[in-house]
């Protein structure tokens, strides 16, 4: 087997490769950055389920702020503040969901942007994207936009979905994905060998552990080959 990178300057030989780039990248055509050719093109099998999984879209948005002002709020009625708060769910058009670092009473609170929500907000820019989360949270906690940027010190946000080496949060199963993840993890001809979480057969794609184990089951795969070939 050989592979080379677009320009042709790197050039790898090897019997035996484990691909554990992220699903979007496999689905990627050929040409586009980080996207990967194969020759012979992948079978069938593997087309197939690359067709039945798709790849989720999440924005997160950390906010550092000066100090934990929510805790000097209390929601209408309420004789308690906002001191313990650690999530806060709503049905917010741009950032729905948020947290704390609770236990820890550190100043930073998060926000979450998942599927049309982060279409929304993908490949906007940087300055959008905070402000659309400092005007989701002064919604959700009644305060002022402009006390909050006030209280604000910094904020740091990724659009995965943008980034060409991940095109994409986690992967998930679409209606009719039983068995995809089997079929995009199991080994071409002893020869190429597939990891990563969107080939994670334990239910837990998506997911660090589910990476993980996606990479020892790659290992043993490579292991088994490499017996079998003896
Ligand atoms: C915002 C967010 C929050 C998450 N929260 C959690 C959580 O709380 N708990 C949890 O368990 N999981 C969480 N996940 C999911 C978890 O991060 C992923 O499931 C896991 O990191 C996937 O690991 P992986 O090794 O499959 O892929 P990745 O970690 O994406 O690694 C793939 C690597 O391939 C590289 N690559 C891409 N293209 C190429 C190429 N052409 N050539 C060479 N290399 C390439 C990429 O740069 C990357 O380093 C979260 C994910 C996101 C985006």
């Amino acid at each position: 087997m050989g592979a080379h990178d677009r320009d042709g300057s790197s050039t790898f030989k090897t019997s035996r490769v484990v691909i554990t780039v992220p699903l979007a990248i496999l689905k990627a055509p050929p040409g586009e950055l980080g996207a990967i050719q194969f020759t012979p093109r992948l079978q069938k099998e593997k087309v197939a389920a690359l067709d039945k999984l798709e790849m989720g879209k999440v924005i997160r948005l950390v906010f550092k702020f000066k100090q934990r002002f929510w805790e000097r709020i209390s929601p209408a009625n309420g004789e308690q503040t906002m001191a313990n708060m650690s999530f806060l769910l709503s049905q917010d058009d741009w950032f729905p969901t948020w947290w704390t670092a609770m236990p820890e009473k550190t100043p930073i609170i998060t926000g979450w942007a998942p599927f049309d929500c982060a279409e929304r907000l993908t490949s906007k820019s940087a300055v959008f994207v905070v402000n659309q989360g400092l005007e989701t949270l002064g919604r959700l906690l009644t305060i002022g936009v402009g006390d909050l940027q006030h209280s604000l010190e910094d904020a740091y946000s990724h659009d995965w979905q943008s980034d060409p080496f991940s095109r994409g949060a986690y992967s998930y199963g679409k209606v009719g994905a039983d068995g995809a993840q089997e079929a995009l993890g199991r080994p071409v001809e002893n020869t190429l060998f597939f990891a990563g979480e969107a080939t994670d057969t334990s239910g837990h794609n998506g997911t660090v552990h589910g990476a993980i184990a996606s990479g020892y089951r790659a290992a043993e795969d490579v292991l088994r080959g490499l017996v079998d070939n003896s």
